[in-house]
């Protein structure tokens, strides 16, 4: 028996599976969801072979290789490990937020929420420290046990104008500082450049001016990357997409967004990279509407729940400047991602999580519940987070389901297609192959008796 298997095998091409690696795992019987947009089919099987796929198709034509492990997923939707386009890493401490954080324990700590939340890659957007590199450098020799990590390193701030992390970005006062921190962050390894071209309602003195933008894209193209910006205003979308900008890192969010400006994102492929939604919509809250929610509370500490349900939180929240305009800006953000949508926009799905109050993992899981809110089905939210997300990161073998990616995975109890909010129904988590923890709490990762009585179990354990 074992040696027909072999034979079969062999002429598959696909005999290191039982020779080389006899420890291939095949998933079987469960629906297949591919994250190329295709129709969710059932009855569906796939090999991974060591960290990546090998095979995926009908259950009927599946040739088990010898000595495979097998897990019968009947009933299960099987879906490519989640990405997030853009996030923050590395800057909080609970609900504290400064730079001094930033480590090689604290972001692991938080790419292992990420996976444990079924987000197995994530775009970091402009606020990392150099110890990122050696992070990523890690993970891409190994086989990372957390999220894989797209870096920009620091990102490009004008002096005097909104964006970055005190202390960490150094802002540029002109073309010649522009293009010099370009060729900077390039020397060091970035993915992609990220800008900020933004004032905060106004309350700073200036933005990014037109001119020095335009240098920081024509000298990151020299490169032959990409380069993103964070933008708020019609008109600094509309200059930076004729600019030649790959992608947007927020929705336009001062304005409904103008057929121009969709005529030129659609002509000059300028993708809506992430719609931040999530981000838009926290801003509204005095209290988080989910602090209740065991998905939510599993990954944050007793302490910071505490917090986010206090009092004085809640007033002081009520008491910041801008707090009446954010309503207005979340239902913006929410018309204009439909107005893309419907115009024919590439878009992807990104929450800007990771500065304080806004939470690595869940804010996707609730992401993608607002893209649908904004008009997209289920399954065009799912594509958009998977396989639009990884071309949109330039990882060309991740973000789908087809023979030779990596093995990144999602296993889920109910079906997400039918109701978004199903993504949240995380039976298992697979990242290059390999099962990691589907909860990861900060407690775990501290000692142990902070926890006492708090967030840790939950309905979703690993099972
Ligand atoms: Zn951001």
């Amino acid at each position: 028996m074992q040696l027909a298997v072999r034979i079969v095998a062999t002429w598959l091409g696909l005999a290191a599976l039982s020779v080389a690696h006899a420890a291939a795992t095949v998933l079987t019987n469960f629906t297949l969801i591919d994250g190329t947009g295709r129709t969710p089919a059932s009855a569906s099987a796939l090999i991974v072979d060591d960290v990546r796929i090998a095979w995926v198709g009908p259950r009927s034509s599946l040739k088990l290789p010898a000595g495979a492990t097998v897990l019968d997923l009947s009933g299960k939707f099987v879906m490519p490990g989640l990405i997030d386009s853009h996030v923050h890493l590395g800057l909080v401490n609970d609900l504290a937020q400064d730079i001094r954080f930033y480590s090689r324990e604290s972001v692991q700590q938080q790419l292992r929420i990420y996976a444990a939340y079924g987000v197995t890659a994530v775009q970091v957007l402009g606020t990392d420290t150099d110890v990122i590199f050696s992070i990523r450098a890690d993970q891409r020799k190994a086989q990372p046990e957390m999220a894989r990590v797209f870096t920009s390193g620091q990102g490009l701030v004008f002096k005097g104008s909104y964006g970055g992390v005190a202390g960490l970005n150094r802002p540029v006062a002109n073309e010649a500082e522009a293009r010099q921190a370009v060729d900077e962050q390039v020397a060091k390894g970035v993915d992609f450049i990220k800008l900020w071209v933004d004032d905060e309602f106004g309350d700073l003195p200036s933005r990014m001016p037109a001119e020095i933008s335009k240098a920081i894209i024509d000298q990151t193209h020299k490169h032959g990357l990409r380069a993103i910006a964070h933008i708020f205003y019609l008109d600094n979308a509309k200059t930076l997409a004729s600019q030649g900008i790959d992608g947007f890192a927020h929705s336009v969010r001062d304005r409904p967004v103008d057929q121009q400006l969709l005529n030129d994102m659609k002509r000059r492929d300028v993708a809506q990279v992430a719609a931040t939604l999530s981000r838009e919509a926290s801003f509204t809250y005095t209290k988080l509407p989910f602090l209740d929610d065991p998905f939510f509370s599993r990954s944050i500490t007793p302490a910071a729940l505490a917090t986010l349900a206090s009092t004085e939180r809640q007033q002081q929240l009520a008491a910041g400047k801008h707090f009446s305009e954010y309503p207005g800006v979340l239902e913006t953000a929410l018309k204009n991602t439909r107005r893309e949508i419907e115009a024919g926009v590439r878009y992807g799905v990104g929450t800007d999580s990771g500065p304080s109050g806004r939470f690595a993992g869940y804010f996707l899981h609730w992401e993608l519940q607002l893209m649908v809110q904004a008009g997209l089905t289920p399954l065009q939210a799912l594509t958009a987070a998977t396989g639009v997300n990884a071309r949109l990161i330039g990882a060309k073998d991740l973000g789908t389901i087809e023979p030779g990616k990596s093995a990144d995975l999602v296993v889920l109890d109910a079906d997400p297609t039918r109701d978004i909010r199903n993504t949240r129904t995380i039976h298992s988590v697979y990242v290059a192959g390999k099962a990691v923890p589907t909860i990861w709490s900060l407690c775990t990762g501290r000692a142990a008796n902070e926890c006492k009585g708090g967030s840790e179990g939950g309905a979703h354990g690993e099972r």
